[in-house]
This record gives C-alpha cells, sequence and structure tokens, in this order.
C-alpha cells in the first residue's frame, strides 16, 4: 500500500450526536488516543515514507483541546500536512474563536476543515461555523467548509461562507445514518450496488486509526491494531485479496459481499454503504477482528 494520509479518530467523543454520523460519534462515547499513542503512529507513518499528510478528527477533536494542538504540533513538526476537523461548536463568539485558533495559527502547513449543515444547526450555515470562518481568515488560517445532504431540507445549501468555499457532499448511508435515516430515503436493489463507490482497497491511499488502536481502511473494516502490531507492519503486510471481507468488495461492491456470505437482505437499500453495512453487521461474530470496533457498529465504547 502507498498511505498516503493518516486520520486520527483523535476521540470518538462529540458534544453532538449527529443523525448521519458515521462514526457514532456521541456525548456518552469516551475512547480517545492518548499523546503517547498519537506520537507512536506519527513516528510509524514517516517510517513509511509516503505519508504527506494527517487528518485529525473525531468526535469532536476540539473536546481534548491540548491533545489536538500537541497532535498538530508533533505532526507539523514531523513534516505532514495537517488537516483539522470540527464542528466549531467552540466557536461561540468571533473574540473567543480567535483565541482557540491562536496556537493554530502559528503553525504552517495547518488548515481548517470546517462542518456547517443541518445536522449542526437549524440552517445551513451555523453561527459557530460562521464565527470560526471569520477567525480563521483574521488568522491566515486556510479553512474550508464541509455540509452534507439532507434529505428532505427545505432550503438550499449556499455555496459559500464569507467567501469560503462549501462543499456539498452526499449523504453516506453507514454507521447511524443507517438506523436514523435510511428509512425515509429513495432506495433501489441491493444487486445494483457492485460497486464500493468511497475507498478503492487495491490502491488504500489513506487509512484511519481510532484510540482503540484500530486501522480502518473504511470505518469498522479494520485492517489490524496498532497496539498490537506496529503501525507501519500492518500498511506493509496488507493485502487486500487476502481479506475475507475486502476481497468480495473489491469484486463485486456489497453485492458480491452479500452473495458470497449468503446473507439475508431487502430487496432495495438506499445506497451501497447501507447494503455494506447491513451485511458487515451479520458478519461481525464470523470476523470479529475485522469488523470492529463496537463503537463503530453502534455499541458505544464508554
Ligand atoms: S460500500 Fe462499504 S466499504 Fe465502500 S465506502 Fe461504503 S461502507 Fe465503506
Amino acid at each position: 500500500m502507498k498511505l498516503e494520509g493518516v486520520h486520527f479518530l483523535l476521540t470518538y467523543k462529540c458534544d453532538l450526536e449527529c443523525d448521519h454520523c458515521f462514526v457514532w460519534g456521541s456525548p456518552k462515547a469516551s475512547a480517545t488516543f492518548t499523546f503517547k499513542h498519537v506520537k507512536n503512529i506519527l513516528e510509524e507513518a514517516r517510517k513509511l515514507k509516503t505519508v504527506n499528510y494527517v487528518s485529525v478528527e473525531g468526535g469532536e477533536p476540539f473536546l481534548y483541546y491540548p491533545i489536538m494542538v500537541k497532535t498538530v504540533k508533533e505532526a507539523v513538526k514531523l513534516g505532514f500536512h495537517v488537516e483539522i476537523l470540527s464542528n466549531c461548536y467552540w466557536a461561540t463568539c468571533l473574540e473567543d474563536a480567535i483565541e482557540w485558533l491562536k496556537p493554530i495559527a502559528k503553525l504552517e502547513n495547518v488548515e481548517l476543515s470546517l462542518s456547517s449543515d443541518l445536522y449542526h444547526g437549524e440552517n445551513w450555515v451555523t453561527k459557530e461555523a460562521k464565527n470560526a470562518v471569520k477567525a480563521a481568515k483574521t488568522l491566515n488560517i486556510k479553512a474550508g467548509v464541509i455540509a452534507v445532504k439532507y434529505p428532505d431540507a427545505k432550503t438550499i445549501c449556499p455555496s459559500e461562507i464569507e467567501g469560503v468555499k462549501i462543499d456539498l457532499w452526499e449523504l453516506m448511508y453507514r454507521g447511524r445514518a443507517c438506523s436514523k435515516l435510511a428509512e425515509k430515503a429513495e432506495k433501489k436493489p441491493w444487486n445494483e450496488f457492485t460497486e464500493c463507490p468511497y475507498e478503492d482497497f487495491i490502491r488504500q491511499e489513506r487509512v484511519h486509526v481510532d484510540p482503540l488502536g484500530y486501522v480502518h481502511v473504511c470505518q469498522g473494516i479494520s485492517i489490524g491494531n496498532s497496539w498490537k502490531k506496529p503501525f507501519s507492519k500492518i500498511i506493509q503486510e496488507y493485502d487486500p485479496y487476502q481479506n475475507p471481507v475486502l476481497e468480495p468488495l473489491i469484486h463485486g461492491g456489497p453485492a458480491a459481499l452479500v452473495k458470497k456470505f449468503n446473507l439475508p437482505h431487502d430487496e432495495v437499500y438506499a445506497d451501497a454503504c447501507h447494503l455494506c453495512y447491513a451485511a458487515r453487521c451479520m458478519l461481525r461474530n464470523k470476523y470479529p477482528e475485522i469488523l470492529v470496533p463496537n463503537q463503530m457498529y453502534g455499541e458505544i465504547e464508554q
């Protein structure tokens, strides 16, 4: 695998519990990286010589502010470009948002990716995201905004906040979205989902590492635990064709996963991820080392 990016799920804890969250972020979740573990993964990532960026996300990484800032500083020191994702809960007013962002503003190669949509507030543009964008502009920090499509939205997502472009992402029906949003979605026959739309397991360029040590190629599909085996070794030994869950996904998407294991299924699903997630839930007992952790399947790690 020629790995380019490592995404730290710094914590599964979040101040919110959004319906579309595919890692089941929640105030009830508690699993969080220690800095010692962060450092280990960063050093292991550097050994690979192919990784050029690190993403710090969650849950909500600003909930563990000192560790988040230390993670960002360490990653920058090691030469990685860093992206921080946040829901902006901390940006209660412009002046305070500036204070929150000052320690980051001093660093080079750091950018913010801020969430603002109908999951995070009553309007597409939340007051907090607006404050965070303004603060980032004041401090010359590069920032982008991500919004996720909302079923039955009565208003159209604007294209920008304070001159910063909003990227409108497809809603993916995995994680909590399966139980909260899939029922209302338009659906298609299950056997039409013959490819994975978002991950390329053969040319895997990024992984997510969570606070329990799991290395995910898609959230909830683990290729190893970096507290048990060095992260660099997990990446070097990665062979998707030998992985009983990835192999069918590569050859025929979630429909092939269902066929391979002869799984019971509905006739229609909201999208490929919905079918994939439903199939994986049924396979968890068979592959307890791969389809982990419980948190990614709605059993919140407290
Ligand atoms: S189809 Fe499955 S493996 Fe692919 S992105 Fe969706 S949930 Fe992940």
